[in-house]
């Protein structure tokens, strides 16, 4: 994707980025009233679409947001996209904001105001190999969000400053705590391994039902015993190892927390095994329909 202004999707036209015009008066400029996605392609295909959707509709649905398109329609512009990106590592990017309407007013617009639908695709960040042979800081931060973190939502103040938090303390993120417990990353899902077993929190308002974190968990099935449940703030401290994941960052290694090792502070044998198994996977489904991944 050498036009750093690629094609992009907005209101039922596809045209350049740089083109794209959206109202100051949109809702989700004023309110951030708005959901998003973010999709990763992996060897062309788009990875865990039919769940990317899901999560978009139960999104919409929790804020009781119409959509601009139905299931097929997203899937058809995720798939124009891909196409005219050319390019087979890839992140699709999908919002969706409850329109925009003269007033300013928080209640819900007008039965006639239109959703503003919004989609663009950009290069996928690898990771740097210095970050798969020696993992990543993290900092241990108070979860300051709201109180329904399973929508995913644009409103993401307290994320944009936790991660800054902790950029500013040298770490690439920010692994969040709330009464103890940890909840997620700022932009990712948490796994731990101890002793032989991999544990990462449970589903609840407080954290977002990662796509990627339920493809760790079917890969780790058969091979490493897996606990759905809360895990404290001292068995982060104490774990063997940490990992993140995420649509965007795949996952990743956690090998210091607030500047201290986790285990023998490199990436540690589960997330080696973890990797190398979600590359395989990314392999065999390379030529699968889209909607077709589990
Ligand atoms: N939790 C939060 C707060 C996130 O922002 C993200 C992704 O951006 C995740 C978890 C991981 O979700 P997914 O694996 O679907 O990207």
């Amino acid at each position: 994707m050498a036009d750093p202004f690629p094609t992009c999707w907005l209101n039922g036209a596809y045209l350049p980025l740089a083109d794209a015009r959206v109202s100051p008066l949109d809702r989700g400029f004023l309110f951030a009233d708005g959901v998003y996605e973010v999709v990763p392609v992996h060897r062309g295909r788009p990875f865990r679409l039919r769940q990317h959707l899901e999560r978009l509709e139960r999104s919409l649905a929790e804020l009781r947001m119409r959509t601009p398109l139905a299931r097929e329609g997203w899937v058809e512009v995720t798939n124009r996209l891909v196409a005219a990106a050319g390019e087979p590592e890839l992140l699709v990017y999908m919002q969706v904001t409850r329109g925009t309407e003269f007033g300013r007013n928080h209640l819900f617009p007008a039965d006639g105001v239109a959703p503003t639908g919004f989609a663009y695709v950009s290069p996928y960040p690898a990771p740097a190999p210095a970050v798969l042979q020696r993992g990543l800081a993290a900092s241990m931060l108070e979860d300051t969000r709201w109180a329904r973190c399973d929508i995913k939502s644009v409103a993401l103040l307290a994320n944009v400053l936790l991660r800054q938090d902790a950029q500013d303390r040298g770490s690439s993120e920010a692994i969040l705590v709330r009464d103890g417990r940890v909840t997620e990353g700022s932009s990712s899902t948490v796994f731990v391994v101890r002793a032989g077993r991999l544990a990462t929190p449970p589903d609840s308002h407080s954290i977002l039902p990662g796509t990627t974190r339920d493809a760790v968990l079917e890969l780790a099935r058969d091979w490493l015993p897996c606990d759905v449940r809360d895990v404290s703030s001292d068995e982060l401290a104490r774990a063997d190892e940490v990992w993140i994941a995420s649509a965007g960052r795949g996952v990743l290694p956690v090998t210091s927390l607030d500047g201290r090792a986790i285990g023998a502070g490199v990436p540690g044998p589960g997330w080696q095994d973890m990797y190398a198994r979600l590359q395989r996977h990314l392999d065999e489904i390379a030529g699968r329909p889209a909607m077709e991944d589990a």
